[in-house]
Order: C-alpha cells, then sequence, then structure tokens
C-alpha cells in the first residue's frame, strides 16, 4: 500500500497539509535515507523510512488517546454551542476520523478513550465483551448494604434494564467514594442506578476501563498516547 508523502505526514500528526509541504520544500524531511523535494510523492507507509528534522516517524495507523476529561465539556466530535474533547487535543495528537470511545456526561470527569479504530472501541464498548468500567462517585446519601444488593441483582426500570453490577466504598484522595462498575454504557446509567435507590450522584469520575486506570498525573484536560501493553490491558 503507498500513500502520498504529505498525507501521511498530516496522518501522523507532523502539521497541517500547508506546514508539512514547507517541510518537504524545505528538505527537512527524508525517505529511506534521502531527502526529497516532493510533498506528493509516494511513500509505503509501513516500510518506508521518514524522518522530519532528523527524527524518525514511527508510522500509527491508528491512534489510541488516553484523557483526563474535564467537566463542561462534551464527548462528542463536534457540537455548535460546547467545547468537545476533540477540541482539547493538542495538534500532535489531533488526526481526522478520532472520536471519544463511549461517552462521558458533560458534568463527568475522568478516563476517557479517543480513537480513530472503529473496531476497536466497538469491541471496548460491547457489553458482550465484558469489559468493566469503574466510576468513583460522590452521592447526596451514604451508602446502604441495600444499595448494594439492587446493584448486585441488576436494576428494572419499566423497560431499561441495568445489568447487575459492583457498588462498594473505599477511600479516594482522602475522601470516602462510592465505587461502581458496570459493563453496559446506557445513558446516564450510574446516575440512573443511584436514582433507582432513591439517591443522587453529586459528581462522577471514570477510573478504569478494564484492566487500564486513569493516569493520575495528566491533569484535566490532558491527554497522551496509549501504550501498546495499556491497550491489550483494557481486554
Ligand atoms: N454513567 C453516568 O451516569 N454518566 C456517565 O458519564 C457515565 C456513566
Amino acid at each position: 500500500m503507498t500513500e502520498r508523502l504529505d498525507k501521511f505526514l498530516v496522518s501522523q500528526g507532523i502539521g497541517s497539509r500547508k506546514e508539512v509541504t514547507r517541510l518537504v520544500r524545505r528538505g527537512s524531511v527524508m525517505v529511506d535515507g534521502k531527502p526529497t523535494s516532493t510533498a506528493d510523492c509516494k511513500i509505503d507507509p509501513e516500510n518506508s523510512k521518514v524522518t522530519v528534522e532528523g527524527k524518525e516517524i514511527v508510522y500509527r495507523r491508528f491512534l489510541y488517546i488516553m484523557m483526563n476529561k474535564p467537566a463542561g465539556v462534551l464527548s462528542a466530535t463536534e457540537d455548535r454551542k460546547s467545547r468537545t474533547v476533540l477540541d482539547l487535543l493538542p495538534p500532535p495528537l489531533s488526526r481526522r476520523g478520532l472520536f471519544p470511545a463511549g461517552r462521558l456526561d458533560k458534568d463527568t470527569t475522568g478516563l476517557l478513550i479517543l480513537t480513530d479504530d472503529g473496531e476497536f472501541a466497538h469491541r471496548m464498548l460491547s457489553p458482550k465483551s465484558h469489559v468493566y468500567k469503574r466510576y468513583a462517585a460522590s452521592t447526596q446519601n451514604p451508602v446502604t448494604a441495600a444499595d448494594v444488593e439492587v446493584f448486585k441483582n441488576g436494576i428494572r426500570q419499566g423497560d431499561i434494564t441495568f445489568a447487575p453490577a459492583r457498588l462498594w466504598e473505599e477511600e479516594y484522595q482522602g475522601r470516602k467514594m462510592a465505587f461502581v462498575e458496570i459493563r453496559e454504557g446506557k445513558y446516564h446509567q450510574v446516575k440512573r442506578m443511584f436514582e433507582a435507590c432513591d439517591n443522587r450522584v453529586v459528581s462522577l469520575k471514570r477510573l478504569k476501563i478494564g484492566g487500564l486506570s486513569l493516569d493520575e498525573t495528566l491533569q484535566e484536560g490532558e491527554a497522551r498516547l496509549l501504550e501498546q501493553s495499556e491497550i491489550a490491558s483494557i481486554f
């Protein structure tokens, strides 16, 4: 498979089409050890060795990004009124085709994965994959033993059912919080499960997806690429 050099460089987050053309014209880009001055030359993304200003480009077919989502930002690709999580990505991590793999409510914070790999997202989100998502919630009322049972048995609300979930309390960042693990991702699921127990979620943060934990060194709004081993740890 071959691809135009400029298209390849844009897809790898090197810059806009205009910027990468300028880099090529300036002689900053080498293909297999030879400088090239034509941005529309063809390269093999998997096998060509491409360097920009002496630095080799590690080819990534798909991007897998971890974000510590802040409150007040939409888990969407675009919105006319609000900022979206895509607006927070720094240029090297921006690429056409990225989307949040699963949504967090606007006021929910924490672990969000962005990718352009649709198959991966589908696998991660499908309840059949049994990938548990862990949340820390602060709630209006303390969690009771009866609530733990309700979550454990699953909840039926009209024609909606929520599969059995784990609920427990634990110290988190110096406060006692309710921890919830669910493997579905229904709309407002955690909030609605607490409502079914006559309780209310005051704040909600996702901490874990499968075996992948939020990197707490990421400040809210920051994002970084996932390592291969981290991607594997999800399943
Ligand atoms: N459950 C919710 O209620 N909200 C989220 O953002 C995620 C899970």
